[in-house]
């Protein structure tokens, strides 16, 4: 088996945990958080959504956490959605964004409400703007797996929606089982076709819990060569538009499982703990 000596672990409860919470958490509650987080010492948080607020009301708040993430000097990425988002996102200094397009065409229509040729096409527009900008761009896929409304993902529709990313010059592709239907053989054999075909791409895995398989699925995506994993203090969040789907993996049970294998991540796992107690008082 294939133990690397370190692991990059990217926080995205602020955003992609929160974003599915209906009770509003305040922006000083959230930027609490994101304060415990940064003493974990984790290298990068997503922290804000420039999501319209009707769509996700729980990220109407992006500018005042984008605001907080650039004074405390950390190393944050915010979810520009769209041109309009982008512009926003540029507006308030932020350096690292983030994109995303569902490899599930029904997925896609429903959660962007567009067709993923169309998202595709702004995409292109987005990744020009942002490289004016000398942005770091993240491309999200969503439903790289399996989809609750069309089953099956093939890897083709999943290297459809990553060779255009690669193409317009992304710096980092996220592959998310966004439901949570990931088995270990399908996304070691997947990571390793997506590695073969794009050696020049850095993939990063994004895994939910919903079978309890998030963490063999880390393990097989280690042994396909993936050095960075997406995970969620206390495993918030899921997709408010993925019927059926729990949290992403929990941020604690992933370096707990990195760290007792001697792979470092450099996150404080005592620091982490405050950080997962000061969660569960979120929605009080
Ligand atoms: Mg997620």
């Amino acid at each position: 088996m294939h133990f690397p000596k370190q692991i990059e672990i990217i926080e995205v409860g602020p955003r992609d945990g929160l974003q599915n919470e209906p009770i509003f958490v305040s922006t000083e509650k959230k930027q609490t958080l994101v304060k415990l987080l940064a003493k974990t010492r984790v290298k990068r948080i997503e922290t804000a959504s420039f999501i319209h607020p009707n769509a996700v009301p729980q990220m109407a708040d992006a500018k005042e956490m984008v605001r907080f993430s650039v004074e405390q000097g950390l190393s944050f990425l915010a979810l520009t959605p769209n041109k309009k988002a982008l512009e926003l996102a540029i507006q308030n200094h932020v350096s690292q964004i983030a994109v995303f397009v569902g490899a599930s065409e029904t997925f896609n229509q429903k959660n962007i409400r567009r067709t993923i040729d169309e998202s595709l096409a702004e995409c292109t527009e987005m990744f020009m703007r942002a490289k004016e900008e000398q942005l770091f761009i993240r491309g999200y896929v969503s439903m790289c797996f399996s989809c609750p409304y069309e089953g099956v993902i093939s890897y083709d529709q999943v290297k459809k929606v990553v060779s255009h990313f690669v193409q317009h010059g992304v710096d980092e592709i996220s592959i998310g089982d966004t439901n949570g239907q990931a088995n270990p053989k399908i996304v070691y054999e997947r990571f390793l076709k997506l590695r073969e075909d794009f050696p020049q791409i850095i993939f990063v895995g994004h895994f939910h819990d919903t079978n309890g398989l998030a963490l063999p699925n880390i393990l097989a995506a280690i042994q396909a060569g993936v050095e960075r994993f997406d995970a969620s203090i206390s495993g918030l969040g899921g997709c408010p538009f993925s019927p059926g789907a729990t949290g992403n993996v929990a941020t604690e049970k992933v370096v707990s499982m990195l760290h007792q294998m001697g792979i470092e991540t450099g996150i404080d796992e005592r620091n982490l703990a405050e950080a997962s107690a000061f969660v569960k008082t979120l929605f009080k």
